[in-house]
């Protein structure tokens, strides 16, 4: 049987907050666009993870008295990279943030202002900002969201992009376009093979991206001639539960007054590090795995947001173990008694809890070289025409660390560029000119 062949204006790979913010900005401009997501749920990491996008410079900081600007932000994201971040992706980020913002809000995004040393995170809930601009995107004329969609190969024309074949389950479809290809396809968290190839420090961590997060599009693109950069940039978190056969979670209890040991009973790292730092540490102790320890005292500071100090849940959820004594949860741990007794002896209120736990991959940070358009660049530095990339999949911003909440608004931001800019660029030949 041969496959389906359709036209539309532009055509996005992925169904996260990335792909969602291309899909509606490109529509926005009068455009057709076919929202392709591999999975039957829409989403990605962007529905799991902790809710904040770093703006800087916003009505909101503003109304709050929260004195901040795009340069500041830009500082914090290049300081963060610790010289690793393109110049020009920091740029587009902080020069396009503000705009993005606004443009969020018309749509119904409501943030509240969180965050350390500057209160610039504009937070939503878990999930919600990537589920409010499903429901756009549902209700818009212009894009054609199909889940259960993977993309399997891209489609050319000489050197140019022109369409993507899709494998789902109706069969193979070849979706040509006028206007190009945006990959939002997610970072390669879920790849053991990437991991392993690009990341080996990491090959121990527990991988927590979305599930569909297999680095395809990364692959997708390097046979297109598209440029990897920044690969080896890759930090787990500290914190991921352990327990077998619990989807694993983020817990922190060492912000609340946790001791971190190891499995001989040993504390091995500052508990009041970041995660990033935490994460590093934790892969190199006795099979990458710790513990948080606690006492009643820091249970009482549970609270139900953020999950991640949901300490009661993740009782309810058999995540920790729970002894009247030291000594005892020393036995549950199957950690020595003693080291256990000196590492905690700040401890004092029973009941005790033992939370086990290893560095979690959420994200990745290296991926595809583009330009501040969101042109994918091949190993030349030169654009492969018809092809953009956004979101996570997006390698050269981070650089070599992650300023929290700049996934997020990476997602968001480079989203909405790339989906403006494959309308917008001047297409080479009549043969792809725009039909709107
Ligand atoms: C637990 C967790 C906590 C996090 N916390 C934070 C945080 O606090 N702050 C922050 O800034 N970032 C955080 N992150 C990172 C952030 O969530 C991601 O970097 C960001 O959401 C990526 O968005 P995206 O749209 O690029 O990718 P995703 O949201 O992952 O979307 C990619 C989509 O593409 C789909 N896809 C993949 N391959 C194909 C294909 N071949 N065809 C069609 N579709 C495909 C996937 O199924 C997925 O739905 C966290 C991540 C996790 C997992």
């Amino acid at each position: 049987m041969s496959d389906a062949v359709e036209t539309t204006d532009l055509v996005v790979v992925g169904g996260g907050l990335a792909g969602h913010a291309a899909a509606l900005a490109a529509a926005g401009l009068g455009a057709d666009v076919i929202l392709l997501e591999k999975l039957e749920r829409f989403g990605g990491s962007s529905a799991m993870a902790g809710g904040g996008l770093v703006f800087a410079g916003t009505g909101l900081q503003r109304r709050e008295g929260v004195g901040d600007s795009p340069e500041r932000l830009r500082a914090a994201l290049a300081e963060a990279g610790r010289g690793h971040s393109d110049p020009a992706l920091l740029d587009a980020y902080a020069d396009t943030q503000i705009e993005v913002h606004d443009w969020l809000r018309e749509l119904g995004a409501e943030f509240s202002l969180t965050g350390q040393p500057v209160r610039r995170l504009h937070t939503m809930p878990s999930g919600v900002l990537v589920g409010l601009l499903h429901r756009r995107a549902l209700d818009h004329t212009s894009v054609d969201y199909r889940a259960s969609s993977p993309v399997v190969s891209l489609l050319h024309a000489g050197d140019d992009v022109t369409g993507v074949v899709v494998d789902g389950r109706a069969g193979r479809t070849r979706i040509t376009t006028r206007c190009g290809v945006v990959l939002a396809s997610g970072g390669f968290s879920r790849s053991r093979e990437l991991v392993g190839r690009f990341a080996p420090h990491c090959a121990q961590a527990v991988a927590m991206g979305g599930v569909g997060n297999d680095g395809d599009g990364l692959v997708l693109a390097m046979a297109a001639g598209g440029a990897p950069v920044g690969m080896e940039f890759v930090e787990a978190s500290f914190g991921a539960s352990a327990a077998a056969g619990v989807e694993p979670r983020l817990l922190y209890a060492q912000s609340d007054g946790a001791v971190i040991v190891n499995t001989r009973g040993h504390r091995f790292a500052d508990e009041r590090g970041d995660i990033k730092a935490l994460g590093r540490a934790v892969v190199e102790q006795p099979g990458g795995l710790a513990f948080q320890v606690f006492d009643q005292a820091v249970m009482e500071m549970s609270r139900r947001t953020p999950k991640t100090r949901d300490f009661a849940a993740a009782l309810r959820d058999g995540l920790l173990a729970e002894a009247p004594t030291l000594a005892g949860l020393a036995s549950r741990l199957g950690v020595p008694a003693g080291a256990l007794a000196e590492s905690a002896r700040g401890l004092s209120q029973p009941p005790y809890y033992g939370y086990a736990c290893k560095a979690g991959l959420t994200s990745t940070y290296g991926g595809l070289s583009v330009d501040g358009l969101m042109r994918v660049l091949d190993t030349a530095g030169s654009a492969i025409s018809g092809l953009y990339a956004a979101g996570e999949l997006v390698g050269g911003f981070h650089g070599a660390g992650y300023l929290i909440g700049s996934a997020l608004g990476k997602a968001a931001v480079f989203g909405y560029l790339a989906g403006r800019n494959a309308v917008l660029a001047p297409r080479e030949t009549a043969r792809n000119a725009p039909a709107f």
